[in-house]
């Protein structure tokens, strides 16, 4: 089964192909290709990065739409020196990542025009991501006659919140209007919780995933189900990240709402202008920051404190949802690659029996346990492979 995954994100579109023969491997294949659009240009040009036997080929697009920019992209599929297969019609399935699918969707599920309108009604919730999936969706409608394509919402995981963690203490008919906590990056926390039991080769009650990437939650995972997480009713809340500054106080925003700000402008400013961005005034990257930091730079040092210590606060809060820990989990850029991050937050871990293998830590480790032998708490640090997780999810609803 040949499965095209499309994984649209704020600033990029990742694409990639696998072929699954027979049937569902337990471990991750490989892609047979791999592409992504990138949008960091203010003139709307897009940057493609395809790979050809492991060599990066850049290729810059001036002003396209981004669907014509997305069309061009998966022409590299069956034309020129990264061609795999020899037309797109062999695809068998699409499969997109689709950020919020509100509490209709509770899993994946194959898309119709039922499933698009619903995800077009949730745009005010995920202004950056569901219309780059909608776009995605209806160019492949466009080039592919009769495939089926699926929906895999990263809110589904998170499903299983009880109550006492979805609601938000404000008045009753928040609870009617919907208004309640969903939780995101869903597909990577699943994948994560999968893989955790297989490295550590047995079931585990009390988990916590840290997905650490431009954005950024925590989830606490009981028996396999998540039953609390950072993110809330918008990808907004919870951790510091990259650009957006997670949970604030709601008063500062009715100050600045006083002083004039509007509902598109505070939104700027929450999801653009803060976090490790708004702080350190360097760079929302933590590899600029910490560059910065060798450099003396006092806002960089300040964005990373800020950083780590968001980040325990919160981590506290999943501790207790647990009422216990029996493994940690570093994944997504900032988790899997920074060994300094892991290393602040399980020193402050120690009063629980938590200790690092400072040697594995800092051994670019990938999916392993770099906890050492005698420590309370596993560390795992896993790469995330929310692609191949869509690909799972689209082999299970169409074989
Ligand atoms: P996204 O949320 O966009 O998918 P990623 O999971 O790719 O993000 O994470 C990107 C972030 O990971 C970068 O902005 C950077 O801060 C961080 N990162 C990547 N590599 C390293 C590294 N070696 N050291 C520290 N941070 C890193």
């Amino acid at each position: 089964m040949k499965i095209l995954v499309l994984n649209a994100g704020s600033s990029s579109h990742k694409c990639c192909l696998y072929n699954i023969e027979g049937m569902l491997p337990e471990s991750p294949l490989l892609t047979v290709w791999e592409a992504q659009l990138e949008w960091h240009y203010p003139d709307r040009a897009a940057l493609i990065v395809s790979t050809e036997r492991g060599q990066a080929l850049e290729e810059e697009l001036a002003s396209v739409s981004r669907a014509d920019a997305l069309l061009y992209l998966l022409k590299t599929l069956c034309q020129g020196v990264t061609q795999v297969i020899s037309s797109l019609q062999e695809i068998d399935v699409v499969g997109h990542r689709v950020v919020h699918g509100g509490s209709i969707y509770q899993s994946s599920v194959v898309l119709t025009d039922r499933v698009k309108d619903a995800i077009a009604s949730l745009i005010p919730l995920a202004p950056a991501h569901n219309p780059a999936s909608l776009e995605g969706i209806e160019l492949m409608e466009q080039l592919l006659d009769n495939v089926p394509q699926v929906a895999v919402f990263d809110t589904a995981f998170h499903r299983s919140l009880p109550d006492v963690a979805a609601t938000y203490p404000g008045p009753y008919d928040w609870i009617e209007q919907g208004i309640r906590r969903y939780g995101f990056h869903g597909i990577s926390h699943q994948y994560c919780t999968q893989r955790a039991t297989e490295i550590l080769n047995r079931d585990v009650e009390n988990l916590i995933i840290c997905h650490l990437g431009n954005g950024a939650s925590l989830s606490a995972v009981k028996n396999g189900q998540s039953i609390d997480t950072t993110m809330g009713y918008t990808p907004l809340d919870g951790l510091m990240m990259g650009t957006r500054s997670g949970a604030v106080d709601p008063g500062i925003l009715i100050h600045l709402m006083r002083q004039g700000y509007s509902a598109d402008q505070l939104e700027y400013l929450l999801s653009q202008e803060s976090g490790l961005k708004g702080i350190s005034g360097v760079s929302h990257d933590l590899r600029e920051i910490e560059d910065a930091i060798s450099q003396r730079n006092q806002r960089s040092e300040q964005a990373w404190n800020l950083y780590i210590h968001r980040l325990k606060a919160c981590l506290g809060s999943m501790l207790m949802s647990l009422e216990g820990l029996e493994a940690l989990v570093f994944t997504a850029g900032i988790g899997e690659h920074s060994a300094s991050v892991r290393a602040a937050i399980c020193e402050s871990l120690a009063f629980l029996g938590l200790q690092l293998d400072d040697a594995q830590n800092q051994n670019s480790p990938v999916d392993q346990d770099i906890a050492a032998v005698d420590s309370r708490i596993r560390v795992l640090v896993i790469h995330t492979q929310e692609d191949w997780a869509i690909a799972q999810a689209c082999y299970r609803c169409c074989s």
